[in-house]
């Protein structure tokens, strides 16, 4: 018995993880809906592809899945039951890719918030970090 994947199984796997992965940014997207902010999606001119930018604040928000990204929290710490050998090395990539991102975006002047999946299933927890968040404005631009 062998757990590989195919290549073709293995995207259509990722495929349908990753749909069932939208919903926190959906929740995260009527949150600041509802606070009255307006934003653009998924700016692909932005490192790291962010999923809410807010241009004339200058900040952005990431929303994410903790799995994938390997949030420190039960659902990130979740290891994959099959084929270790392909997802350990994929997921320590997305880490640094969203390390380099934070970076380059933060070295652009641009303010960011990471909100976890797991924070998304606490709507007042939520709300209240993006509201912070959007709110603040008596910062420099520049940390
Ligand atoms: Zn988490």
């Amino acid at each position: 018995m062998t757990d590989r994947l195919s290549p073709e199984e293995r995207s259509a796997h990722m495929r349908r993880i990753r749909k069932v992965d939208t919903k926190p940014e959906l929740i995260v997207r009527r949150i600041a809906h509802r606070l009255g902010y307006r934003f653009r999606l998924h700016r692909r001119d932005l490192p790291g592809t962010p999923d809410l930018v807010f241009p004339r604040l200058r900040k952005v928000i990431f929303v994410h899945g903790c799995f994938w990204h390997q949030h420190d929290c039960h659902l990130g710490a979740k290891q994959p039951s099959t084929n270790a050998a392909y997802w350990l090395p994929k997921l320590a990539r997305n880490v640094e890719r969203d390390r380099l991102a934070r970076k380059r975006l933060n070295d652009d002047g641009w303010r960011i918030l990471v909100i976890w999946e797991c924070q998304t299933r606490m709507p007042d927890l939520a709300t209240m970090l993006v509201e912070e968040f959007l709110g603040a404005d008596s910062q420099p631009t520049m940390r």
